[in-house]
């Protein structure tokens, strides 16, 4: 019997250390990771850089609330906003907190209530981003949900258009769907998306939780299609593995969250803010950027290359380190099947296995992981019922 509550279905592995790439479990045994902690070590285990900014930090202060200035709020908020449509940050703590705060914003701001949101999305689970969460199965047993959230096809831009009434504050969206099953948005919908927000003044929020902090090779998954969302949320790999939450908005937002309206007692703590400012500072460089393109790339390549012509596997597909098999067939059985063999992978609804490896991981470690994924995969057939 454990003493936690058994909301994690989880598996044989019991973490002693990990460094980079890898981790290692109790017994000795070494793990390739390729889900870096559900796209959060995004530096890879134990970074130097992000190391000691933390020991820097532990030596000079850990947390004296809000109620003062904390000048590494305002280099992390910097950074967040000169690689961003955005030029205000309010910090949280986790993503379905910096969501909370976005929701809390449009509403505010706009003085309406209802938002869109997407059929396979995920947002989070306290209630605002749960309510904004198109997945029945993560409502489920919690109703009623919090008012106003209208769940419409994803790249359906006439479903869009359909669902706008004048009580509509915002559109709120995953530009490529993580836990839903790694749907990527077409660059069309996305522009069509853009303009109706625009004549319609709905405000466009981009849940970049966890495909921003350069997972998909730009700062933000949203750069890639050339629009310039109104607010912004990160979270994941924004301090690489300390819990950090941040709403980026643009400044015409800014006095909607005068003082006293929104707050958060941990928001922008010392310690998660040192990783930050070490984790940002590494990651939004174009050099550093465009190897996680390459990289990404030649995944993708590899894994069409040994895997691409197996009549178990649908289609191949991601940007940057962010890449998704799409398989025939339930694939939970693959993911212990994966370990066994020293590889972590997740999965992503539940046909989709789906790569979030560290941006640092190298091309020997990729093709290391193409391998065991060509030997767990080659041999399944495709059942016939
Ligand atoms: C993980 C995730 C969240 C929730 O983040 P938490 O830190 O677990 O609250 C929200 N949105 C997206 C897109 C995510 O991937």
């Amino acid at each position: 019997m454990t003493a936690l509550f058994p909301t994690y279905k989880r598996f044989d592995l019991a973490v002693e250390r990990a460094e980079g790439t890898t981790v290692e479990d109790t017994d000795g045994k070494t793990y390739l990771d390729f889900g870096a902690g559900i796209g959060v070590c995004n530096l890879g285990h134990r970074h130097p850089a992000v190391q000691k900014a933390l020991e820097e930090q532990l030596e000079r202060y850990w947390h004296v609330s809000n109620l003062y200035h904390n000048p590494i709020q305002e280099k992390v908020a910097a950074l967040l906003t000169a690689n961003s449509s955005g030029n205000q940050v309010f910090f949280a703590n986790s993503g379905t907190e910096a969501n909370e705060s976005a929701i809390k914003l449009a509403r505010k701001a706009t003085d309406k209530h209802k938002i869109i949101s997407f059929e396979q999305s995920f947002h989070g689970r306290t209630f605002g981003a749960m309510a904004a969460t198109g997945q029945e199965k993560i409502h489920a047993g919690f109703g009623p949900m919090l008012e106003g959230f209208s769940y419409v096809p994803f790249n359906d831009i006439e479903a869009v258009k359909a669902a706008v009434d004048g009580e509509t504050a915002a559109v709120m969206l995953e530009v490529i769907q993580g836990e839903g099953g790694l749907h990527m948005a077409d660059s069309e919908f996305i522009e069509q998306l853009s303009h109706v927000c625009q004549e319609n003044n709905l405000l466009l929020i981009v849940d970049e939780v966890q495909t921003g902090i350069g997972r998909t090779g730009k700062p933000f998954a949203y750069q890639h299609y050339g629009i310039s969302p109104d607010i912004i949320t990160s979270a994941k790999g924004l301090a690489n593995g300390v819990p950090v939450g941040a709403m980026i908005a643009k400044e015409s937002l800014r006095d909607t969250f005068g003082p006293g309206t929104h707050a958060a007692t941990f928001g922008g703590n010392p310690l998660a803010m040192a990783a930050a400012e070490a984790v940002l500072t590494n990651v939004f460089k174009d050099d550093f950027l465009q190897e996680v393109t390459e990289k990404g790339t030649y995944l993708k390549k590899q894994l069409e290359e040994m895997i691409g012509d197996l009549s178990f596997v649908s289609s191949i597909r991601g940007k940057g380190l962010m890449v998704g098999i799409e398989c025939s067939q339930d694939v939970s059985a693959v993911v212990p099947q994966l370990m066994e063999k020293g590889l972590l992978v997740l999965v992503a609804g539940p046909t989709v296995l789906r790569l979030l490896p560290p941006l640092t991981v190298s091309k020997c470690e990729i093709d290391q992981a193409v391998t065991l994924i060509s030997e767990a995969l080659t041999g399944k057939k495709v059942e016939t019922h």
